[in-house]
């Protein structure tokens, strides 16, 4: 068949992939859809196997290489085959189980995240078998089915399996565009410790005519929480032992990142500087390589209108820390109750909720390096593309490395305003066309570059 075809033929499968509805918050068409992929990859020539040791299975696929002697690189694709729920349904504007085109757009729910970029890999390998028959480069799929719950089962599976799984490079599910155009490769991201904070002071409210005598939860609460800070600083001891610098070029790339403070002070119509100051690339470097520490929430006694005159006996606050390489979830948590029993706050209660690692990934890998070469042939030269060595947001990738010792490369076909979990959710068509052309050429230089 001709390019165009595939891509045709490619684009009504996924069409097919989206209506399946594969939402895993409510453990909807799971099994369905897994079977679908099996088949889909079967056809393209892959030796499929699904596990479902786990109530979420994992499809795996593998396209050896037509000579199983040669130093051919492996590339690993992840994906996954689950979704956000739709709802609320009424902001869409067509049937988000409906691959719908409008306004250069393919529309529907995944399409972004990362059901789209699937099928663009996916067709991509159908016209290298075309073009050259069976890829002499290695390739694997690995796609789960609950990454948007916190990729339940699927430390398991690593832990069983991941010596199927073994790769030269992971290339990560999903990426866009940034504001500027530019298309993003990102090889990582930060960790997370998540905690939440109580005071219990009385085992009822009390009238707060007891203020005078009685001291409350929510004061010893907003207490020890200020005495994690001085001065905007995090004061908490040993927490930024063992952090790994960032490597020179790591901070000459984060130097080059698209990030505005400008344009980020009038988005957001921020009222206060900016943590780091003024200068912009310590700004950049702090996005992408400082753990910070965040109040989601604090709350306790009355929240209603207007005024209730009652001394609280209970407040709680939750917290989430964004961990960088070199620091644990549960040491960090360890290490906050430590400061807030030093700080003489033996009664705040610590619950440790969840955790992940970092991971930073090396922009230089040689195959990293092939993949950033393409991508400036097919999107427009040297500034058509933003490298970044990590997100500042936070997600599997450092089970990836862990298990699998392979560099990691995110990237796709999203833009800015894609709703990746939102409402008619989309990515240009010419950026699907664009995506399909990037992995095509990185096979064949793949290829080339042995
Ligand atoms: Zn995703």
């Amino acid at each position: 068949m001709s390019k165009e075809d595939n891509i045709k033929t490619f684009q009504e499968k996924l069409a097919d992939y989206i209506q399946l509805s594969s939402v895993s918050a409510q453990y909807q068409n799971i099994n369905v859809t897994a079977e679908f992929l099996k088949k889909t990859l079967t056809e393209l020539g892959g030796q499929v196997q699904v596990f479902d040791d786990q109530k979420f299975p994992l499809v795996f696929a593998d396209f050896p290489t037509t000579d199983p002697n040669s130093d051919q690189p492996t590339v690993l694709f992840y994906n996954h085959y689950d979704v956000q729920p739709a709802e609320p349904l009424e902001l869409w504007h067509s049937d988000p189980w409906t691959l719908t085109k409008q306004d250069g757009k393919l529309i529907g729910r995944g399409i972004a995240d990362c059901k789209g970029d699937l099928f663009v890999r996916l067709t991509a390998l159908k016209n290298y078998i075309d073009d050259n028959g069976q890829p002499p480069v290695h390739i694997k799929f690995l796609i789960e089915g609950a990454e948007e719950i916190a990729s339940n089962g699927l430390e398991y599976y690593f832990k069983k399996y991941s010596n199927l799984f073994q790769t030269d490079l992971v290339v990560w599910e999903s990426g866009s565009k940034n504001e500027k155009g530019q298309l993003s490769i990102t090889g990582g991201n930060k960790g997370i410790c998540c905690f939440e904070l109580s005071a219990t002071s009385a085992n009822i409210d009390l009238h707060s005519s007891y203020a005078a005598i009685v001291d409350g939860a929510l004061w010893h609460l907003v207490d020890s929480i200020s005495s994690l800070r001085d001065r905007g600083k995090i004061a908490i001891e040993g927490f930024y032992d063992g952090i790994e610098e960032p490597t020179d070029r790591a901070r000459e790339l984060a130097h080059q990142m698209n990030l505005s403070p400008e344009k980020l002070t009038e988005q957001y119509q921020l009222a206060y500087p900016l943590i780091p100051g003024n200068e912009i690339n310590k700004i950049k470097e702090a996005y992408l390589f400082s753990p910070s520490l965040n109040i989601e929430g604090i709350s306790g006694g009355y929240e209603n209108e207007s005024v209730k005159t009652v001394l609280p006996r209970y407040g709680v606050a939750k917290f989430d820390i964004r961990l960088v390489p070199g620091q644990e979830p549960e040491d960090i948590a360890k290490k906050v109750e430590a400061q807030l029993k030093k700080n003489g706050f033996n009664d705040i209660k610590i619950d440790y909720t969840m955790g992940s690692k970092a991971y930073r990934s090396d922009m230089d890998a040689p195959l990293i390096n092939t993949l950033i070469q393409t991508a400036k042939t097919v999107y427009g030269g040297e500034n058509s593309i933003e490298v970044l060595p990590t997100s500042a947001g936070t997600g599997p990738s450092y089970n990836f490395n862990h298990y699998l010792n392979a560099p990691i490369a995110a990237f796709g076909i999203g833009n800015p305003q894609s709703g990746a979990h939102a409402p008619n959710e989309n990515v240009y068509e010419a950026d699907y066309l664009q995506g399909i052309e990037l992995i095509s050429r990185f096979f064949t230089n793949l290829t080339k570059n042995k």
